[in-house]
């Protein structure tokens, strides 16, 4: 086959779509105003602002006034944790409880509460990387203020119960938020039927541009301000609006979740083939439930072989994958997500992500399927460690 550029790490980010794009352009050179000016050029920013946090409340059943646009899915972690965590202090509640597998938007966030104070209980996942429910419910207490728990985990593709964790935090009267960043577009969200409270989303991983995303607060709740300032975002969250931004999350939301069922068939159909000719390489494994996980989302690990030299290799053959999380690339530590369902050290550095999508076509799986078993078999032959890894029974 001939050489092509695959783009296969969409988990990372993604590119922005022409609608998306289409929908901000206006707002960079025509009606630039300040959308907090009284006269027509800001006015008009203003209305398209409205009408982006429409789009946004519609596509995750939430309400036009419980959606606060952020930087990006990192702040709207950080907002929503220690802003709840603040709010439970005042009541004397001083206890987090979040997962292991988290982004560490989140980890961190909690770490640092951890330092200033508050205790926080990390709910383990099962080998397949799923969350037990009644392991939340069994770890909240009286002095629990919030309950974080990723909607689908960004290495592994996993899906959490989230629904039933809402209901736990419902009857429990704990908070609950739930970084949904890569859920978005991929399953069906409804913030009232699964009773979320608080929620992130980000716009470059469903195909709007960096440095925008949002948070949904349920009404009622009333968090206060992370960054303070001016009285944008009805004076909660303060700087004056990325205007072209916004406008391009809304589209990008409205487009992702209009066709949901259809995306699915045809992008876990390229999945399912990418996951089921990779395992016929020897000494593989599947991270992640094969099932409950993302569309797009191809996560295995490959014995005897480093993740680095393997996207090194893929990238000279026009591959762009992962080896787990882009945060963690540049650091030698395994994917603390590999190491919670279980890998050894050893098996988590050999693993590859692979995170397609509806722009994927068979042709790029093709060739990813012609390219990967000949890297791997090309790195296995060069390791010191393969031959002892093959006479292995495991
Ligand atoms: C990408 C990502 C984030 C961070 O979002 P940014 O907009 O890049 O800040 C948070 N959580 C998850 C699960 C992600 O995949």
């Amino acid at each position: 086959m001939e050489k092509r550029f695959v783009y296969a790490d969409n988990a990372a980010t993604t590119r922005v779509s022409d609608r998306a794009l289409a929908a901000a352009m206006p707002y960079f050179q025509e009606c630039y105003g300040n959308a907090s000016s009284i006269y027509s050029l800001g006015m008009n920013a203003a209305r398209a602002v409205m009408k982006a946090r429409q789009q946004v409340a519609d596509a995750i059943g939430a309400k036009v006034g419980e959606i606060y646009f952020t930087s990006g899915g990192s702040e709207a972690d950080n907002w929503a944790i220690k802003c709840a965590a603040e709010a439970g202090a005042k009541k004397g509640k001083k206890h987090i409880i979040t997962t292991v597998f988290e982004h560490h938007a989140v980890l961190h966030t909690c770490e640092y509460l951890a330092k200033n104070g508050f205790e926080v209980t990390y709910i383990p996942v099962d080998e397949f990387g799923m969350v037990n429910p009644t392991d939340i419910e069994n770890a909240i207490r009286e002095d629990t203020c919030l309950v974080s728990c990723m909607f689908a985990n960004n290495e592994i593709g996993t899906i959490q119960p989230i629904a039933e964790i809402g209901a736990i935090c419902k009857s429990k009267k704990v908070l609950f938020h739930t970084d949904a960043v890569q859920a978005i577009g991929n399953v069906e969200i409804d913030v009232a039927k699964m009773n979320i409270d608080l929620l992130s989303l980000s716009g470059h991983k469903i195909h709007a541009p960096k440095g925008i995303g949002a948070m949904y607060m349920r009404n009622g709740i009333n968090l206060v301000n992370l960054i303070h300032g001016g009285a944008q975002e009805r004076t909660k969250r303060a700087g004056t609006e990325n205007v072209p931004g916004i406008v391009a999350l809304g589209e990008a939301i409205t487009a992702a979740c209009e066709n949901i069922p259809e995306k699915q068939a045809k992008v876990s159909k390229m999945r399912d083939r990418l996951i089921s000719e990779l395992l016929k390489i020897e000494k593989t494994r599947l991270n992640g439930d094969a099932h409950k996980r993302l569309m797009g989302n191809v996560n295995i690990s490959f014995r005897g072989i480093e993740g680095e030299s393997l996207l090194l290799s893929l990238d000279l053959e026009g591959i762009s994958a992962s080896s787990g999380s882009a945060c963690t690339s540049g650091s030698l530590d395994p994917s603390h997500v590999l190491l919670a369902i279980g890998l050894p050290h050893e098996t988590a550095h050999g693993s590859l992500r692979l995170t397609i999508n509806e722009d994927t076509t068979d042709e790029d799986i093709d060739y990813i399927l012609e390219k990967v078993p000949v890297v791997v078999e090309r790195l296995r032959a060069m390791s010191p460690l393969w031959e002892r890894i093959k006479s292995d029974d495991v």
